[in-house]
């Protein structure tokens, strides 16, 4: 027992309970807020903006109705697992786990690692649930700021693993939020030198050049991880762990053991039996993607960074004034500017669908008029 729990007295309030039990570095943070986005031209959380194909839908809407929900689902996910397998071609060899979207895979590689004195560390500015999850689970976490071209960082990288000893590293490639894709050379050279775990989150690698995927075999300290959210199954939360067996094996210790529900692996199961629709809407986004980043750089006031992703990194003359200006006319993007130092005027849009694009490039360009440079 600890002495402030020792010393509370069976009337303390709920507060003084909270306060002697909750860890200081949990009651220290915010909640993570989901914006509301009701009626709103949601280009806010990297979603999919594009409907699901009527014969997926269909055949989702099927597979469902068949599910026995008076029983729990299947802990291993195994049908999920193996038409996760096909569809993305992941080797036999190397062992599969399925999350709760993969928010719930980060936590469970922090708290399989987690003890005295270990170590996360990541590039920033990045996905913030690598930071947050880390400090919930009781790790150190440090960070390595990117170059201001939001590339990595290959020496201070190499340094900070020398001198943290880190259990973990957290890669986003492509990163979110710059949308940067790091060198393969990089990423290498960084798992070559990680005395620990390195986590490669290829998130957003569905509107990429290229994926590691194939490549994870060759490195017994590789995890790689993916989601369906980013491709149109944002609803369902489903994520994906691929490496070497030895670390599913630990990974599935600390896992619940229902964690993905028979929904979501029956909808996963049907969305995934044919996959051309996939490719097509990546396709689709990429298309969307580039005229995106054409119209956007020609305005006044406007730098757009280089994306691999469904979203684009803009850096504005005010970020707080277009984000408003853009939220009075019902567009919801995600203001991302105070988030690091190297994202000042930054905000994140998602790709949406051509008519929700051409209504974001008609307001950022009333608004680089007014907001543009003095
Ligand atoms: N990794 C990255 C880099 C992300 O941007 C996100 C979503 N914002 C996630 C993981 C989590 O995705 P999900 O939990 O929906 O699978």
């Amino acid at each position: 027992m600890n002495d402030r729990i020792r010393g509370l007295p069976l009337t303390a309030s709920a507060a003084g309970f909270v306060a002697a039990v909750v860890r200081p570095e949990v009651r220290a943070q915010k909640a993570y807020v989901v914006a509301p986005a009701d009626g709103m031209i949601k280009l806010e959380a990297n979603e999919n903006a594009l409907p699901l194909p009527d014969a997926v839908k269909a055949r989702v809407a099927a597979a469902l109705a068949q599910v026995p929900l008076n029983r729990y689902p299947d802990g291993a996910a195994d049908a999920t697992r193996a038409a996760l397998r096909r569809a993305l071609a992941i080797p036999d060899a190397l062992g599969l786990l399925v999350g709760n979207g993969s928010d719930e895979l980060i936590q469970l590689v922090v708290s399989a690692l987690a003890g005295p004195g270990a170590t996360v560390l990541a590039p920033e500015p990045t996905f913030v649930m690598y930071r947050v999850n880390a400090l919930n689970a009781g790790l150190r976490f440090v960070s390595v700021a990117l170059k201001a071209d939001f590339t990595l960082d290959r020496a201070a990288m190499q340094e900070a693993i020398e001198r943290e000893r880190p259990a973990v590293i957290f890669l986003a490639s492509p990163n979110n939020p710059t949308g940067a894709r790091y060198a393969a050379a990089d990423v290498e050279a960084i798992i070559r030198a990680a005395p620990g775990l390195v986590v490669l989150d290829e998130a957003y690698v569905p509107f990429a050049d290229e994926s590691f995927l194939g490549r994870v075999g060759e490195f017994p300290n590789l995890l790689l991880m993916g989601t369906l959210s980013k491709v149109g199954m944002a609803g369902i939360r489903l994520g994906y762990a691929v490496a070497a067996p030895e670390w599913i094996v630990e990974l599935n210790k600390v896992r619940p053991p229902y964690n993905v529900n028979s929904l979501t692996q029956a909808a996963a199961v049907a969305l995934l039996a044919e996959t051309g629709w996939l490719a097509e809407q990546a396709g689709a986004i990429r298309a969307e993607r580039r005229r995106l980043t054409v119209a956007l750089a020609q305005l006044a006031g406007v730098e757009v960074f280089p994306s691999q992703a469904n979203f684009l990194l803009v850096r504005v003359t005010s970020a707080d004034r277009v984000f408003d200006g853009l939220k009075a006319k019902r567009i919801l993007v995600k203001n991302v500017a105070g988030g690091h130092p190297l994202l000042a005027n930054c905000l994140r849009i998602t790709v949406g669908t051509p008519d929700e694009n051409d209504l974001l490039l008609a307001a950022m360009a009333e608004l680089s008029k007014v907001t543009g440079p003095s």
